[in-house]
């Protein structure tokens, strides 16, 4: 093992054990919270910083209840590895900050009748405290918060880079309306057709709103997830945004219709020679120009029914398609037969183009269609075993197995090579062509609200909308007594009228500023280029600094943000790079989602009374024991069951390893380091350090205990074994392990001490080849470990096969055993 370098000779400070010797973690713990905030212990000087490690944790949005467990796992698995890495000599920089803006926060003030701006800072000053206590390598210079207009001002800038490369754009839009929050809500905030926050079912509305142009970077976003060079991600979190972004290959096809043509899109353009008919959203154009006089009455009649509709209701599945027949055709390209074109409330504008050519034989809502109507069914995919003119009970679509029928020369093709061949012809003949879609929608960032940054646009009425100017940054969000958003969908802030008013940029004619504010994920979609930056006024983000510490080296989070705050960041990421702000445009080298800690097996809730409040706990054990237990409760990476009974395990392993240290101050050597020891210590190096850089530190934490059970039997207090597992607690017991090292004579910092190394060569456990006798003749050889004891070896002779045959079951008269050599059974 490496002895560290940067540590001085230990001196011993103490010679006798004291009168108390027992372990206080409140006098300890607020000892080293001091000492660390005196010493600057966690500052790393980001100038001159050798070996940069940006170590990331997602900030919370500061509640009224303070941070809860969840947030305290996170935290401090994410804070465990920071002071591993910063133990392997890196200079770790990990900021934290508050997501303060946004509906949480300002919910939580309506409902307590409190200004959100007076509400925040108070419940910042007990996350503060609270982030303190449990003890995080915070450097509390760059701490940040969204709400702080030195901050917000830049959030103003970015929208505005944005808006001047052609990325932000407004227009009149349905949106998703939350009638409960009274906002606008994104198609991420929207689950099931319910409100993420409160669960109400959403509504649609029209509104101007803005849009950031995250769709033309969809194939980028895709791309990267599977480029290990830039994303070193859970696969979990990858998956997510694989599906959210929801590639789609297919062709996009004309069907000529009354003089113009239908557009759709496919996914299985192998399946054309089997549209038999067409479905159009009622709001289609195309509507008025295919009706025929006889049919005008019914459409008319079916489209009033449709718009009175809400547009989510119609979106939810699994209920009566009903329809109506327009009385046009249009001609399938393929097949040269002219279909009929129906509407049908299911086909919304707001997907796809707004149309989509019916294969009732291959798609079940087509199938159910086709029958209550009495449409055709032509089967244009076979079962590979069944006839072609197998009867038609369901909807066909095996893409693995079937081969085309009905299909004029693609006759016989498989799925996907007839996709192919069909584009291509089609592509040939001018009636269509291959395109690739997406699910991900714009970046709706508008939010009718009062508790979030102003969008810095101003309304003039000859120039329309003029950005504010860069050098008028920031646009201050006014203290307003009547900041609740009420059902016009107009933001609280037009109620202002001083702060509405202003003269416009280019003119000074009297204009209005925009009265949106933006999303809360823009808030969170660039704060971890702020924090290496913090004390700069005059720039997002200093150049040098963001080119020494960024990209982000490990980035750990809930999955929760996997495909709203981790995508928006990976965007706006992309862009500020295009645009020459950044060097880099992926952010997060690394990210790893963590578990949730549930209580006693169920979900935490206030309604069910089991909510782990933190504080109690650190009062009680102690901040180090709670990290501790946290931290070994589970996978960090799955989460665990939190039981009261279950913390004061890693208490007592606490006091232990006090007491140990205290034996090695003393000198008390009535061990000795066996060979057993020795390779038992090293494989603990081992595993520790493996564990702790995959974040396993349950694991760790398990080893670490055996270790020092082994140690206690062995009465091994050796002082480079009590320090090595001094510094392999330390990542997890930060306080404990100062005081220790303190007590071990070390003047400096054990977080400038170095984590051990471990030997290989003693790694390996040490074994040896006994040699089997039955009656005296030698008849094999067994592997075991050296040392080990008479009836450990004999056990393993008589595993043997040959062994066992010459034994049979007659009963053993006499063992005779030669430690490490030789073990005769004598039988008969
Ligand atoms: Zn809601
Ligand atoms: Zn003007």
């Amino acid at each position: 093992m490496e002895k560290t370098d940067a540590t001085p000779t230990p001196t011993p400070t103490r010679s006798a054990p004291q009168a108390d010797d027992a372990y206080h973690p409140d006098r300890v713990e607020a000892k080293w919270q001091a000492r660390w905030a005196d010493r600057r212990t966690n500052q790393p000087d980001l100038d001159r910083a050798e070996r940069p490690f940006y170590n990331l944790m997602m900030f919370p949005y500061p509640s009224a209840e303070g941070l809860h467990v969840g947030n305290m796992f996170a935290f401090t698995g994410s804070d465990a590895y920071g002071r591993f890495k910063r133990l392997q000599g890196y200079d770790v920089f990990q900021p934290i900050g508050f997501d303060a803006f946004g509906i949480h926060s300002e919910n939580y003030a309506i409902h307590v009748g409190v200004n959100p701006a007076e509400l925040i800072p108070q419940n910042i000053l007990n996350f503060r405290r609270q982030l303190r206590r449990i003890g995080g390598m915070f450097d509390w210079r760059h701490e940040l918060s969204t709400t702080d207009p030195a901050y917000y001002r830049w959030t103003q800038w970015i929208f505005l880079q944005l808006l001047k490369a052609g990325k932000a754009y407004k227009k009149a839009a349905a949106v998703n309306w939350c009638p409960n929050c009274k906002t606008v809500l994104a198609n991420e905030q929207v689950i099931n057709g319910h409100c993420e926050r409160c669960d109400t079912p959403v509504e649609q509305r029209t509104l101007e709103q803005w849009f950031f142009r995250i769709t033309e970077y969809a194939g980028r976003l895709l791309a990267d997830l599977d480029d290990r060079s830039k994303m070193d991600w859970s696969d979990s979190t990858t998956t997510a945004q694989r599906n959210w972004l929801g590639r789609s290959e297919g062709a996009e096809i004309e069907f000529p219709a009354a003089g113009a043509a239908i557009t759709v899109f496919t996914t299985r353009p192998d399946t054309i020679f089997g549209a038999t008919f067409m479905v159009l959203a009622p709001e289609h154009p195309l509507v008025d120009r295919l009706t025929t006089d006889d049919r005008r009455a019914a459409v008319a009649e079916y489209r009033r029914a449709a718009a009175a509709k809400d547009l989510v209701s119609r979106k939810v599945g699994d209920r009566d398609k009903t329809g109506v027949f327009t009385g046009g055709f249009a001609r399938n390209p393929a097949t040269g037969t002219m279909i009929p074109v129906w509407i049908a409330d299911y086909v919304l504008m707001e997907y796809g183009t707004g149309a989509i050519m019916a294969v009732p034989g291959h798609d079940q809502r087509d199938f159910e269609f086709a029958g209550r109507y009495r449409l055709p069914i032509i089967r244009v995919v076979a079962e590979p075993d069944a006839p072609a003119d197998a009867p038609l009970e369901a909807a066909y679509s095996d893409n693995e197995r079937g081969r085309l029928v009905n299909s004029g020369k693609f006759d016989g093709m498989g799925v996907a090579g007839g996709k192919q061949a069909i584009t291509r012809w089609l592509e040939e003949s001018g009636a269509g062509k291959g395109v690739v879609q997406y699910r991900l929608h714009d970046w709706c960032i508008s939010r009718q609200r009062y508790w979030g940054p102003p969008i810095p646009i101003i309304y003039c009425e000859d120039h329309g909308a003029v950005p504010v100017p860069e050098q008028d940054l920031p646009v201050v969000l006014p203290l307003i007594e009547d900041f609740r958003p009420d059902d016009t969908g107009v933001s609280p802030l037009a109620r202002h009228q001083e702060w509405y008013y202003v003269p416009c940029p280019r003119c000074g004619k009297r204009s209005r500023r925009e009265t949106d504010v933006s999303d809360t994920f823009l808030d969170s979609a660039w704060y971890y280029l702020r924090y290496p930056s913090t004390e700069f006024d005059d720039r997002p983000f200093d150049p040098a600094r963001t080119r020494a510490w960024l990209p982000v080296a490990t980035y750990i989070g809930g999955n929760e943000h996997a495909v709203l705050h981790l995508l928006y960041s990976r965007f706006i990421a992309m862009v500020l790079h295009d645009l020459g702000h950044l060097h880099f445009d992926e952010p997060f080298r690394k990210f790893r989602a963590h578990g949730l800690i549930v209580k006693d097996g169920a979900k935490m809730s206030k309604s069910r009374g089991n909510v782990v409040v933190p504080d109690e706990y650190i009062a009680k054990w102690g901040a180090d024991t709670f990290r501790m237990y946290l931290m070994y409760l589970g996978p960090f990476q799955k989460g665990g069951d939190f039981r009261d009974e279950g913390i004061s395990g890693p208490r007592r392993f606490l006091d232990k390893v006090w007491a140990m240290v205290g034996e090695c101050v003393r000198g008390d050597m009535s061990g000795e380091i066996t060979h057993e020891v020795l390779g038992k210590w090293h494989r603990t190096i081992r595993k520790v350090t493996q564990d702790v850089e995959g974040l396993e530190y349950n694991t760790a934490i398990a080893a670490l205990m055996e270790l020092v059970n082994k140690l206690r039997e062995a009465h091994c207090y050796e002082r480079r074994i009590v320090e090595s597992l001094v510094l392999m607690l330390a990542p997890f017991a930060p306080h404990f392990a100062e005081e220790c090292w303190e007590r071990l004579g070390h003047a400096r910092s054990v977080f400038d001490a170095r984590w051990p190394a471990w030997d290989e060569a003693l790694v390996v456990e040490d074994r040896v080849e006994v040699v089997v006798q039955v009656n005296g003749k030698t008849r094999s050889k067994v592997s075991v470990a050296r040392d080990a004891d008479e009836a450990t070896v004999a056990a393993a002779a008589l595993e043997d096969a040959a062994v066992r045959r010459l034994v049979g079951g007659k009963p053993i008269r006499k063992r005779i055993y030669v430690p490490n050599r030789l073990v005769n059974l004598v039988v008969g």
